[in-house]
């Protein structure tokens, strides 16, 4: 549906995956395996500025994305899209919490287990806890976030609260005990690093005093156990793609602290941009500065694995790249779209009341996003706007998530409510 519509744009001329983003790939490498590494709250700028040796060298072997822009600033509706490849209007969720995946969405679970896979998932925090739908087509969901993660903790509101998390050295242990099970077997596995999300409170030997450093640390944490995560993988049959599901914001735009980030109610950069690197056996490093979203990385891995690319993917691929890629945050009011290229950002804004304010960044001029210039350019405006309608002209009936009490609570604990 979302394929035609965007076609109808006279935007892409070309609807096909005549390259794939792992073109190195040969037939005689036999069945791929797939690994999707999903890190929680991780700017793009930030894995420069933490210490992160194992990405280091994960990125002299990938093909390194320095543009790729998630599609909301928050936890689930953007791990929704990853394992998609449709927008949250497509896949209709909207929000963490209060949303659940349709069961009538097709995820690269469900295709890849049709295909004989075994597929399985790891996950670190409670917005991806299987009540929310994220489950579907995977023979093994694990979400038991209290152990060895359950830490006092105040969250963004300065409250204190329980975290519900899982540390990464318990997710890694978990991934490779199921990849040790599973040796020999083709499978698809994915796995979701929650600690570089608030609070920062890396374990001791990650700690240090000052400004970004308890979150350098988080990453710094993550990117440790990434290197265990590594070791246990065959490099010559696996696909791997690491990526973040969005950023953080530290007082860019009035929320978030230097100390203590925000993410959810803004679509600025700094919560949109995301490190994106992909890994195939045979491939060349490159880098890749293409306007590209989390959608685009299902059509391209299933096109790599030699599946059928569904027609109702919103992504168009990592190769081809989007003229435009869209991102939204229905987190609270005011509501927001917006739509990026590479040289312009244009953010809808809708209050509780309806009322609508349009902002225009110069992304080129003004990479911070400090200056609106919506009243100089009106008819990049009108562009915009009405690429934004079409988007949300495609929203289905969604799905409210029946949460139980307890549910609520530790969302309500987290900030999310
Ligand atoms: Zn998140």
């Amino acid at each position: 549906m979302k394929r035609c519509l965007i076609l109808s744009f006279g935007i892409f001329a070309v609807s096909v995956f005549a390259l794939s983003f792992l073109g190195a790939y040969q037939a005689d490498t036999g069945p791929l395996n797939l690994l999707i590494i999903s890190m929680d709250t991780v700017r793009l700028e930030d894995l420069d500025l933490a210490d992160t040796p194992a990405i280091d060298k994960f990125k002299k072997i990938s093909t390194v994305y320095s543009n790729c822009i998630a599609p909301a600033p928050l936890t689930l509706p953007s791990n929704c899209s990853l394992l998609t490849g449709q927008y949250p209007a497509t896949h209709g969720v909207r929000a963490n919490g209060t949303y659940e995946l349709s069961p009538s969405a097709t995820t690269l679970a469900e295709i890849l287990k049709q295909k004989g896979y075994s597929t399985a998932a790891v996950v670190s925090g409670f917005p991806l806890d299987h009540i929310f739908g994220m489950d579907q087509g995977f023979d093994e969901y694990n979400d038991v976030f209290e152990v060895g993660g359950s830490l006092k903790c105040k969250n963004y509101k300065g409250h204190e609260v329980e975290s519900f998390e899982r540390l990464a050295t318990e997710t890694t242990r978990v991934a490779v005990d199921w990849l040790r099970l599973h040796r020999g077997e083709r499978y698809f596995l994915f796995v979701h690093y929650y600690d570089p999300h608030a609070p920062y409170e890396p374990p001791e030997e990650w700690r240090a005093d000052g400004d970004f450093k308890e979150y350098w640390g988080e990453i710094a944490f993550v990117d440790d156990q990434l290197k265990n995560l590594l070791e246990e993988i065959d490099m010559n049959n696996t696909i791997i793609v690491l990526v973040a599901d969005h950023g953080e914001s530290f007082g860019e735009h009035g929320l978030g602290t230097n100390r203590q980030g925000h993410h959810g109610t803004q679509l600025f950069d700094e919560a949109l941009r995301v490190p994106l690197l992909v890994y195939s056996p045979g491939a060349a490093p490159a880098t890749n500065d293409q306007l590209v979203s989390l959608v685009d990385i299902v059509p391209s891995v299933l096109e790599t694995l030699g599946c059928t690319v569904p027609a109702t993917l919103d992504g168009e691929g990592l190769d081809i790249g989007h003229p435009f890629v869209l991102s939204e945050t229905l987190h609270r009011f005011p509501h927001q779209y917006g739509l990026r290229t590479k040289e312009w950002k244009l953010i809808l804004s809708i209050s509780g009341e309806g009322a609508t304010e349009a902002f225009l960044y110069n992304l080129e001029d003004d990479p911070e996003e400090r200056d609106n210039v919506a009243a100089d350019h009106p008819a990049i405006v009108k562009t915009f706007l009405g690429k934004i309608e079409t988007y949300l002209g495609v929203e289905k009936k969604e799905e409210k998530a029946l949460i139980d009490k307890r549910s609520r609570a530790k969302l309500r604990a987290l900030g999310y409510l």
